[in-house]
């Protein structure tokens, strides 16, 4: 990793007040706790773009340098020095926590100040986390926008922030439209948070909440707040402090250490499976006033139990993500919402090498067609698909030429050749007839007023995306082109599949009726 320009990179990016923020987002309305509110100029102003997105991305994708990083922190070189210059030892807390204070500083401008006592957060591991959030939370926007909109205001709940309040430290660092409400149930961890919240000026952006260990893990009726974008927790993993001692005794640390925490931060009642058992049940009740509840898992045997939660109460909206901190300590999340809403590919399976298929949600991007057309039939293609939605009963439908991407709404499978056949006939009677309350029994068995007024895509059954990419060929006149359909909104996974197995056809058929398909059509994969 080049150090230096890391370096660069990140004090130009963070200066000043960026920490200075909102609290009420756009899925969240806040009655009492109002932080001042910047406004639109003020974070598009703050330098976070696709360019910075792309570096924090990448930002531990490769082992550290330490003595690279030594040279660029002279307090940490110090601890390096000790040991020959490239070499930390992680059995030392010291050297453990220089370590994290010095990452935040270089890659985060955040300061940060921790009792020995205490949980001190591996960095590249805990921006594993955001960067994951990061997807849930841009790929499941009110808008449907594929990309991070910088202006969406978004709060999240931190349950167990730590002393080191890590999780809203690092969200705000990169998200400037972001705020968080912080909870803990240890003094001694909720004093070093206050701190940390006023070490980085975060205290119009960040709420340190002290709970107590058997109150509701989510009091949003408690802090008066309506609805929140996320839940976040790196739980206690532990069932009992013997199972922590073993843990220690394994990995020749000693308990207690910066490296494992106290017993507070590392054992609850039913472990881990247990809190999150808990913020199951919560979020039955809460349901969408959050948009997705997430949670950090030390086991992968716990997301088997989880899951098994999950789908026993029918919510078969979730994603699970895999976080390998160097190529040790693996460490796995999973996330849940009663939003239809569905997460990108990247979101709910980026790991699927780490995670078995078994545990992973429905794909939400099926590839409709692959292969080569002439020039003249990839703008045909696109001509083709715009035609077939507009023939489509769809609420709504829109195409954006620049980005070669549409966005559309349906209310069921209206593509179906018996709802095509029953629209026909809806439309004989409406010529015949002179009434205009005509009313009749759509697809789904539902009355639909002919006469469609404008409605809320938000409650579509269906929503997609058909993202057309073109690769011009530099040799000869053949592009390749891949079709990809992208599942934005529904409950009804078959729906999805039928609607991208249309799409293929329709492609193929024109293809084949312009006499330019010179290519080969895949089939729809994940
Ligand atoms: N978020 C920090 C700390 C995680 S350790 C990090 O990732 O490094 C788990 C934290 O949960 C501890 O700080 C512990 O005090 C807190 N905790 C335990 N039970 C809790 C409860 N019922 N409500 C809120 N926090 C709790």
């Amino acid at each position: 990793m080049d150090l230096s320009d890391r370096n660069r990179g990140t004090k130009r990016k963070h200066s000043g007040d960026k920490h200075r923020g909102a609290f009420v987002d756009d899925v969240t309305s806040v009655r009492h706790f109002t932080a001042p509110v910047p406004d639109h100029a003020t974070i598009q102003s703050t330098d976070v773009g696709g360019k910075d997105e792309e570096h924090y991305r990448t930002l531990y994708n490769k082992e550290l340098n330490f003595r690279a990083l030594g040279k660029q922190d002279a307090e940490l070189g110090a601890l390096l020095l000790l040991k020959g210059g490239s070499h930390l030892d992680f059995a030392d807390p010291q050297a453990v926590m220089q370590l994290t204070k010095t990452l935040l500083r270089l890659d985060f401008s955040l300061r940060i100040e921790l009792p020995l006592d205490r949980l001190c957060p591996p960095i590249p591991n805990r921006h594993n986390y955001i960067l994951w959030l990061k997807d849930l939370v841009d790929s499941t926007s009110p808008s449907y926008s594929p990309t991070y909109e910088p202006a969406r205001r978004v709060t999240g709940l931190d349950i167990g922030t730590g002393a080191s309040l890590i999780y809203p430290l690092l969200g705000c660092a990169q998200r400037p439209a972001w705020s968080f409400i912080a909870t803990d149930v240890d003094a001694k961890s909720l004093t070093f948070a206050r701190r940390n919240v006023e070490l980085n000026n975060l205290q119009s952006r960040v709420r340190v909440v002290g709970r107590d260990v058997d109150a509701p893990l989510l009091p949003l009726d408690e802090l008066d707040v309506e609805t929140i974008g996320f839940v976040m927790v790196n739980p206690p993993f532990y069932t009992s402090e013997s199972e922590l001692l073993d843990l220690a005794r394994q990995k020749s640390r000693p308990p207690n250490s910066a490296c494992t925490g106290a017993s507070i931060e590392m054992v609850c009642e039913g472990g881990e499976i247990g809190f999150v058992r808990r913020i199951i049940d919560e979020s039955l009740k809460l349901r969408t006033r959050v948009q997705w509840y997430t949670s950090m898992l030390g086991k992968q045997s716990s997301l088997d139990v989880l899951i098994g939660i999950l789908m026993e109460h029918g919510i078969d909206n979730y994603a699970v993500t895999a976080f390998v901190q160097g190529n040790k300590t693996r460490r796995w999340a999973l996330g849940w919402s009663f939003d239809h809403k569905r997460p990108s590919l990247r979101a709910t399976r980026s790991s699927e090498p780490t995670v078995p298929k078994k545990l992973l949600s429905f794909p939400t991007e099926l590839t409709a067609f692959q292969g080569t057309l002439s020039i003249i039939d990839s703008e045909n293609v696109k001509r083709v698909l715009c035609d077939t939605m507009e023939t489509l009963d769809l609420v709504s439908w829109k195409w954006d030429s620049d980005g070669s991407r549409g966005v559309g709404f349906a209310d069921g499978n209206v593509w179906s050749r018996s709802y095509r056949r029953r629209k026909e006939r809806q439309q004989q009677q409406t010529t015949v007839s002179s009434s205009p309350q005509n009313h009749e029994t759509s697809v789904n068995g539902t009355e639909t007023d002919l006469k469609k007024t404008p409605r809320d895509v938000a409650e579509c059954a269906f929503g997609f995306a058909i993202s057309v990419q073109v690769e011009r060929s530099a040799h000869d006149t053949d592009d390749s082109i891949v079709i990809t359909i992208r599942w934005l909104q529904g409950q009804d996974y078959p729906l999805f599949e039928s609607f991208t197995g249309m799409i293929r056809a329709t492609i193929l058929r024109d293809a084949s009726i312009s006499g330019g398909n010179k290519g080969v059509a895949q089939s729809a994969s994940a």
